[in-house]
């Protein structure tokens, strides 16, 4: 038991570091590939914990389905030789004993299971009276929802240390990504959840090497906590995943020509400065607000005129010539017309449901 708590705190300090690197392949192919891909990444002195797949989920029949826990001494090896603590994803409540059974440090929910109830569950049973950290991966498809769902079943489980990560979302169409990043979401989950750690998955949102470290950038501008990314010592002849995996080696230069930005300015000058323009922006803030509720003022007074003379609501020459307008205005001032369509969507939607109010009145 003693050693049990003692474990939670080191993994848990582990956990607390900023940024949070951890790496490792796919999967676990062969006893020699995990020893490897351990001791070049401990030699990188940049990877915190070491990752591999045991169970792999596929999603046709015939693929490569891991190695299974035969594969789990190796990763106990591993962590002998390096020091490093292990992380792998789990599946099922039987899966998560067999983690535990051979000192797993951290288990990882994956984006097939947290679309599922059932099998978060059926994790989350295998989890109570355990200390061990788990991380969550969002769900394959663009679900909030999901996402907190699985982290409560989890928290209910009587696990503390919860982290979330980020891996895109299946999008249909979608090229440049193997799974779409849809930062937005993951940025609602942080605002939501600001106790639970939020690390980015390049590799799963890229499917591609090139792309890499441009996402794994603006991850880290947006604040993430650290960044889960795979390595292989022979990426071509992975046996999964080849295409977006890196060697250990190339993984120590991305570290090392990444911008590590901090959330908090120490200097005393950088803080009056930035507290001088974060009021700026408070104030024009203030004013974009109140200006909005007086548009909506006339916005209910045009309501209540198509009420008296029976007008429909939407007017799309009245619209379209809105538009035009704000593009034209809205370029001059260097606001994109991606941004000019949106806000004015998002107004005309209030501006219509406020009139809608006024005319059904
Ligand atoms: C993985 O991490 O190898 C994996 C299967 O990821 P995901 O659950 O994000 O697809
Ligand atoms: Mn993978």
């Amino acid at each position: 038991m003693e050693q049990t708590l003692q474990q939670a705190a080191s993994i848990n300090k582990v956990l607390a570091k900023r940024p949070l690197i951890i790496s490792g392949p796919c999967s676990a192919e062969t006893e020699e590939q995990i020893l490897a891909t351990a001791s070049q990444l401990a030699a990188t002195g940049k990877v915190d914990i070491l990752r591999a797949g045991i169970w792999k989920p596929r999603t046709r029949p015939g693929s490569f389905e891991g190695v299974g826990t035969k594969g789990l001494p190796w990763l106990q090896k591993a962590k002998e030789l390096t020091g490093l603590p292990v992380a792998v994803e789990v599946a099922t409540g039987k899966q998560v004993e067999d983690a535990l059974h051979f000192g797993v440090d951290v288990l990882w929910i994956g984006a097939r299971t947290t679309v599922n109830p059932f099998s978060v569950q059926d994790v989350a049973d295998a989890l109570k009276g355990v200390d061990v950290p788990v991380l969550i991966k969002n769900p394959i498809n663009p679900d909030l929802e999901l996402w907190i769902g699985a982290a409560e079943r989890v928290a209910k489980a009587g696990i503390k240390n919860i982290g979330l990560i980020h891996r895109g979302f299946s999008s249909y169409g979608n090229t440049e990504y193997r799974n779409a990043p849809m930062w937005h979401l993951a940025i609602e989950m942080k605002r939501r959840f600001p106790e639970m750690i939020m690390i980015n998955d390049p590799s799963h949102i890229c499917g591609r090497r090139d792309i890499l470290q441009e996402v794994a950038q603006k991850a880290i501008d947006l604040d993430f906590d650290g960044l889960i990314i795979e390595s292989h010592i022979d990426p071509d002849n992975a046996w999964s995943d080849a295409k977006q995996q890196i060697t250990p080696e190339v993984l120590g230069s991305m570290m090392d020509t990444m911008i590590w930005r901090k959330e908090d300015i120490i200097s005393e000058e950088l803080h009056i400065q930035m507290d001088k323009m974060r009021a700026q922006i408070n104030q024009l803030d203030d004013e974009l607000l109140q200006l909005l509720g007086q548009r909506m003022k006339v916005a209910d007074k045009i309501g209540q005129y198509k009420k008296d003379n029976n007008i429909t609501i939407l007017q799309t020459n009245r619209w379209n010539a809105i538009l035009e307008r704000a593009f034209v205005k809205g370029g001059q001032l260097g606001l994109s017309q991606e941004f000019i369509t949106k806000y004015f969507d998002a107004v005309h939607m209030e501006s219509i449901n406020h009139q809608n109010k006024i005319m059904n009145s």
